[in-house]
Parts: structure tokens; sequence; C-alpha cells
């Protein structure tokens, strides 16, 4: 059993490619078919390498590893023209010189009474021998074919015109490759969005003009953004990558996006390995899927909870790097990652978190410590306290902070806040004890001092 990816480099993985690439995935993998990749760059302007590399990221950083490809489609135009010539010369095919102006008063017209605009067939009989190539579509009957997530579906080829599959500068278009790949390449099940649910008719008629064998078709609904038209920009991030930079989990978005369009009774949470064993596609909605990043989030935050420290790590490693953070100059990471882990909606929730054990800061929150750094006889008491301590553990900072409270006769909150708006310099902290167990002795103490300092420049 093969499945297989098809995307054409424009830029980015979209969000709906990634989407169809994982239900692809997921197909082989249940069957433990092949899962094929091919690159359709036929679009020479648009299909950089930079575009090309764009969709390797982002399948890579996805984990959706192909077992066969890349291919490329620019390098097999040798194939494409063995079968254009074929089918020239089998008369399933011919030229056409009508010019654009021609076409261009052809589709008015047609337009004009109503009719879809389609093209005539006027060069069909006359034996040209130059222009672009057209497929000499069958003129009656109909197409009928059953589409694993739509049904039955049938059109009559008296509304398909005679396509082209030859520019007039000799390369193919993009349904003649489909075809001609997938029935090389031995694609059984061909997944792909709904968008392309029109031309599946035209390569039918294809494949059979060929003599070769159907795949299935599988046409997957859209994916709409929270106001009901079609997942754009302005939407928010549709780049896969562009959710990698914003700190989401691979594993989250990729548990997200199986739900978009597919369902397993109202289970919410599957691990890949889950979805491999239960992905079916009899269970893909008909409707169009609609995108929530709230959703979104809310899943990445409960990977993130629930994620193993290593997996976190080999994750954190690209924020890290891209935010300049050395964290050789503090405690262990495993440590402050795991007391971050239930904190962070994202990795870059949990970088800004880390921040504080490994880089000093010179100012605190203007606001923050115009309200906290108030009373410098508690910190002072604390600072003293701390200073005596030489078993740097949060137990014992902890007894520290409720001697403090005791000998002044105050509320926790009255040292607590203040306390940690001078270890993180944002009041942005989680345990005060074990933050300063992990922010480190020296720290913590220069950070106390840094308040007392604070305080005795504001008080006049
Ligand atoms: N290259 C096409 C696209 O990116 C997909 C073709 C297909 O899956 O058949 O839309």
């Amino acid at each position: 059993m093969k499945s297989r990816f098809a995307p054409s480099p424009t830029g980015y993985l979209h969000i709906g490619g990634a989407r169809t690439a994982l239900f692809a995935w997921a197909w082989a993998k249940k069957q433990q078919g092949q899962f094929v990749l091919r690159i359709e760059d036929t679009d020479r302007e648009r299909s950089t390498q930079a575009s090309v590399d764009a969709i390797l990221d982002g399948m890579n950083w996805l984990g959706l590893t192909h077992d066969e490809g890349p291919f490329y489609q620019t390098q097999r135009f040798d194939r494409y023209q063995e079968i254009i010539e074929q089918l020239l010369s089998e008369d399933k095919a011919y030229y056409c010189e009508c010019s654009k102006e021609r076409l261009q008063v052809l589709r008015d017209e047609l337009t004009e009474k109503g009719e879809k605009a389609k093209y005539d067939g006027c060069c069909r009989d006359k034996k040209l021998k130059s222009g672009v190539v057209r497929f000499k579509n069958p003129l009656t009957g109909f197409v009928t074919f059953k589409d694993a997530v739509k049904g039955q579906i049938s059109i009559g080829n008296q509304e398909l015109d005679d396509l082209i599959i030859a520019r007039s500068d000799g390369t193919p278009t993009y349904n003649l490759t489909v075809v001609v790949d997938d029935h090389d390449m031995k694609i059984d099940t061909v997944i792909r969005g709904d968008d392309h649910i029109n031309n599946t008719p035209r390569q039918i008629n294809l494949y059979e003009a060929l003599g070769w064998g159907l795949p299935k078709f599988a046409h997957l609904p859209m994916i709409l953004g929270g106001d009901g038209a079609r997942l754009s920009k302005r939407h928010g991030a549709v780049s896969v990558m562009a959710y990698r930079d914003e700190g989401f989990l691979p594993e989250a978005l990729l548990n997200y996006l199986v739900r978009l369009g597919w369902s397993h009774g109202d289970q919410e949470v599957f691990s890949l390995s889950e979805i491999v064993e239960l992905f079916d596609l009899k269970n893909i909605n008909k409707a169009p899927a609609s995108f929530n990043q709230e959703k979104l989030l809310w899943l990445n935050q409960e990977y993130i909870k629930t994620s193993s420290v290593d997996n976190l790590l080999e994750n954190l490693a690209w924020h890290l790097d891209n935010q300049s953070v050395d964290t050789s100059t503090g405690p262990a990471i495993e440590a402050v990652v795991e007391h971050l882990q239930e904190r962070s909606k994202t990795l870059v929730e949990m970088v800004d978190g880390l921040k504080m054990f490994y880089q000093d800061f010179n100012q605190f929150d203007e606001k923050l410590s115009a309200k906290q750094f108030k009373d410098s006889q508690s910190i002072k008491l604390l600072l003293t306290k701390l200073e005596a301590l030489d078993d740097w553990m949060a137990s014992n900072i902890k007894e520290q902070i409720k001697q403090v409270c005791k000998e002044l006769d105050i509320g926790f909150g009255k040292i607590g806040q203040p306390f940690r708006l001078a270890l993180s310099g944002n009041g942005n902290a989680g345990n005060i004890d074990i933050v300063a167990q992990l922010v480190g002795k020296d720290r913590t103490l220069a950070r106390l001092q840094m308040a007392l300092d604070y305080i005795a420049q504001h008080s006049h």
C-alpha cells in the first residue's frame, strides 16, 4: 500500500498541506505501507530551492518521514514527454493553436450566456503540428467514482473540455504529471484537499486513455478560520514553521491537525502511535473543519505538562539558540525545565521564564517595583538570614522566609511578593523557595541587595 503527499513549493508548508500530509502518512503507516513525498515543482518561478527546503524542513520538524522520495517533477520531464507523445500518436491528444484572443472571446460568449466557460474543440480534428497539446476528453458518457470521503461522484463528460496537457513550450501541466506520477509511483490511495476534486474526473479520463488502473481517492474537506472563511494568513500563522517559532511542540500540532476533519469518538488527545492505530478514511468528516487557535494552545500546554524533560530539551534547543540563552551559567537546565513545565503554554513562554536563572538584569519592572519595594526592613532581614544559610535548599530557604514573617509579625505575601520580584525582575516566577534554590545563592543575595538599593534610591 502506498500513499503520497505532493506539495507544490510556494514558499512554506501550509497548515492545510501538513494536515493532508499527516492523513496520507497515517493511512500508509496504519497498513504498514509506504509514504511517498513528491515535490510538484514544475512551476519554475515559484519553486525556488528555498521553497522546497521550507517544505522539507516542515515535514522534518513534524516528523512525517517519507519512505520514498522526495521525487521532483522537474527531473521527470522526459517521462511526461514520452506519455504526451504516446497520447498524440494514439490520437488521444492533439495540438491546438487557438490564440489567447479567440479563447477569450469564446469564454466571454459562454459566460454571457450563463454557461460554463470551456474549450469548444476547434482544433480537435485539424491534425496540427504545433501549439499546446490538448487531451481528447470523451464527448459522451459519465465519469463516476467513489470518493472515500465524499461518496459517489458522477460528472457528465459534456461538462469537461479538452484539457491542456502540455503548454506551447512543451512543459507538462499538473493534470498530466499527477496521473503519470501516481501511476508510475504505484500510489494506491490519493489523499488530497477537496480543492482538487474537480480535477479528478479529468484525471480519471486520462488514466483510462492510458489503460492504467485507478487509485482510490479521498478528498479532504477544507479548513476554515474562525469566521467561516477559508483559512488564510489573516487568521494568524498558516505556515507550519511559524508554529515551531511560536513555541508549539510538533506532537501537539500533529494532534491538533489530526482532529481537523477526523474524529474518533470524542477523544481529543492522541499520541502518534494512537493516530496510526486508529486512523481511518471512514472517519473523515464531510463538513469543513474550523481552525481554533485556543484549542491548539490548550493542547500544546497539555503536551508540555506531560512531556518528558528530554523531549522538551530537544525542542527547546532551537529556541534557546534563537534567543541566545546560554544555560551553562546557571543551574542544571533539567531542573529548571521541570519547574517551568506546569507554567508554560508554549516553549517561547518557557524560554522567557527560564532567562531569570541564567541572565542577570539591572532593572526591575517599573510598576511592580514602585508598588512592592517599599519596606526595606523585611528584605534586609531576609538577606541577612539567607547570607548565613549554608545548605542552599528550597526547604531551608522557605524556613528563613517563615522566620522573617514571624519575627516581624507580617503575612507571607509581604515578603514573598517583593522576594519574587527581586528574583525575577518582572514578578513572573513560580514557587518562590524552589525558584530561589535554582537561581542560586550568589545571584539571590545580589538581587535582594539590588532591591534594597532600589528602595534606598526611591525613598526621600
Ligand atoms: N501539487 C498539488 C498541490 O499542492 C497537489 C496535487 C495532488 O495532491 O494531487 O495542490
